[in-house]
């Protein structure tokens, strides 16, 4: 079983994963990984805007974790799966044919309303899409996107500061008509 918890940031997604972590009552049989490019709170899987956090182990593959799983594990969470790399096949591996539990948590769009890298993947895969929804910055309704605020220089930034997330009528405003026609119409040379 392969369930991700998806939506834009400061959502809870985070949160909703160490929910479901917590309502485990054995411990030994879960694993807990997370991409070492993400360079936050390394060795745990932490939610800034609800201060809770569980103990992680830091991976750049998915076949890396392969190497983590044993006879012994049943349950493995992995956050920010968006920043993952390899091959997803692996969780459909290990949810088929090992039959644990796969939970993951991660960004399904960028600030740009961009699918995120591994994320179509990911949730191409999954049983289970739970799409959480954030607090629109600017009018307090349900957010479902990201927007930054500051000047962007990388292509993907790691890390929370300048992100908010706004419902699509206060996004439509941020972004104004021109600029949104630009960014979302734009000619895309790497789609087939
Ligand atoms: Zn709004």
């Amino acid at each position: 079983m392969i369930k991700t918890f998806t939506g834009p940031m400061h959502s809870g997604k985070t949160a909703a994963m160490i929910a479901t972590y917590k309502k485990i009552w054995n411990k030994d049989h879960i694993l807990c990984f997370k991409p070492n490019i993400d360079t936050r709170d390394i060795g745990e899987i932490r939610s800034k805007d609800y201060d809770i956090s569980i103990p992680s182990i830091g991976v750049d593959t998915f076949e890396e974790i392969l190497n983590y799983v044993d006879d012994k594990a049943r349950t493995i969470f992995i956050d920010e799966v968006q920043l993952m790399k390899g091959s997803v096949n692996v969780l459909s591996y290990l949810s088929i044919i090992k039959d644990i539990d796969v939970y993951l948590g991660g960004l399904n769009m960028t600030s740009e309303q961009e699918p995120f890298l591994m994320m179509p993947y990911v949730l191409a895969i999954s049983d289970e899409i739970e799409v959480i929804k954030a607090s629109c910055f600017d009018c307090g309704r349900d957010a479902t996107h990201t927007y930054y605020i500051g000047e962007k220089t990388e292509k993907v930034r790691v890390g929370d500061e300048g992100y908010i997330p706004l419902c699509r009528r206060c996004l439509a405003k941020r972004r104004g008509e021109l600029e949104a026609k630009k960014l979302y119409l734009r000619k895309k040379e790497n789609i087939n």
